[in-house]
């Protein structure tokens, strides 16, 4: 309790909401819409569930980046998850994966045909599966940023110790700095700062978005997700531009250190190595996943099973991408609400619980 006291205290954020118009209003002679992305599902979900986006003056604009780590999972990895499951493997995944839309189908809809696909909370449960059924094979769909690729490495750091031979991982891993790189470059999106990842950061060390700050100019502040966080992020950046600096602010520290954490990086290199990694509604982003070293081969399922992951197909009327991009916003999707939504939905960003269509649909469908 003393926790949500403190980070969801109302005279904290109204002072700070009063700093932020303040900053604004500074900011708001040279006319200029300030447009701080948001890149993580998590700040996303928070920023709609408390309305902050609403609290903030008009020339103050949060949007949300590629953030979701099931939504910028490409259809191809569904396509073959489903395959792999086909061939009779035991498949391990975090939740939200389950209803996202392949090519064809879903896992879910697979599972309901007689595959066997599990929801798993963390990717220890895989051990514990293939330890009891000795004669079948496993797989955990290793997919998400720099946080998620820890405990998945971390079992499989086990699995290789332990001398496991029937568990694999189907490796999309994802790295968020060179996503907000090619963001960056892109001229139609104007970002003037980022809202940086909480639990991405943890893993990364704050000293990871130097580089982006530097060649780019823009503020990049590290926070967290309660709503007293997150109006102190956008503070931050404010001050920042307003000072007419740019520099790495980490408003998190009582868990963000600036180098991050040293033994998940040791065992990132130990195991993976860089690779270009194509991103949902985005496209290909040079080195920005990790895959199994080659001496590893035995533990990627993929080259066990010679499983392709191909270019998959989405709905042409989908506008993820641009979602996951920040040049829209879901509503402006002609599907948004009516096509698609929780029960039916057409894309990974209404599917995900950290998805941004999602959020919209749940808390600012009436706005
Ligand atoms: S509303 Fe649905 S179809 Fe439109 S971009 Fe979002 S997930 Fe895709």
């Amino acid at each position: 309790m003393k926790y949500i006291d403190e980070y969801r205290n109302s005279d904290t954020a109204a002072f700070l909401i009063k700093e932020i118009r303040k900053n604004a209003d500074i900011l708001a002679d040279s006319g200029k819409i300030i447009n701080i992305m948001e890149v993580c599902g998590s700040h996303t979900m928070a920023i709609s569930r408390f309305g902050i986006r609403e609290l903030l003056p008009e020339n103050i604009s949060l949007i949300s980046g590629p953030g979701c780590p099931v939504c910028v999972t490409d259809a191809g990895y569904i396509d073959a998850s489903i395959e792999l499951a086909q061939k009779g493997c035991n498949i391990g995944t975090f939740g939200d994966m389950i209803n996202v839309p392949g090519s064809a189908k879903t896992l879910s809809k697979c599972r309901s045909e007689g595959c066997h696909i599990e929801v798993c909370y963390s990717p220890m449960t895989i051990l514990e599966n293939a330890r009891a059924n000795p004669d079948k094979e496993f797989i955990f769909l290793a997919i998400g940023f720099e946080t998620t690729i820890a405990p998945i490495v971390c079992m499989l750091d086990s699995a290789i110790k332990e001398g496991f031979k029937n568990i694999s991982i189907l490796t999309a891993f994802k790295l968020v700095p060179p996503a907000l790189n090619v963001l960056t470059s892109d001229p139609e999106l104007r970002i003037d700062a980022f809202l940086c990842p909480a639990h991405v950061s943890a893993i990364i060390g704050a000293d990871a978005y130097e580089p982006i700050a530097r060649k780019c100019n823009i503020p990049c502040v590290i926070a967290s997700f309660e709503p007293v966080e997150i109006l102190l992020g956008v503070n931050s950046i404010l001050k920042q531009i307003v000072s007419g600096k740019a520099f790495v602010e980490n408003d998190y520290d009582r868990v963000v250190k600036k180098e991050g954490n040293l033994k998940a990086q040791t065992l990132f290199r130990t195991y993976l190595k860089e690779c270009d990694a194509s991103w949902r509604g985005i496209g290909v982003i040079p080195k920005s996943g990790l895959d199994l070293k080659e001496e590893f081969a035995a533990y990627d399922a993929s080259k066990k099973f010679k499983i392709e992951v191909k270019p998959g197909k989405h709905d042409k009327g989908c506008r993820c991408g641009d979602v996951l991009k920040g040049k829209i916003k879901p509503p402006e999707c002609i599907l948004f609400s009516a096509k698609c939504n929780p029960l039916n939905p057409v894309g990974p960003c209404m599917v995900s619980s950290e998805g941004t269509c999602s959020a919209y649909y749940k808390y600012n469908r009436k706005n």
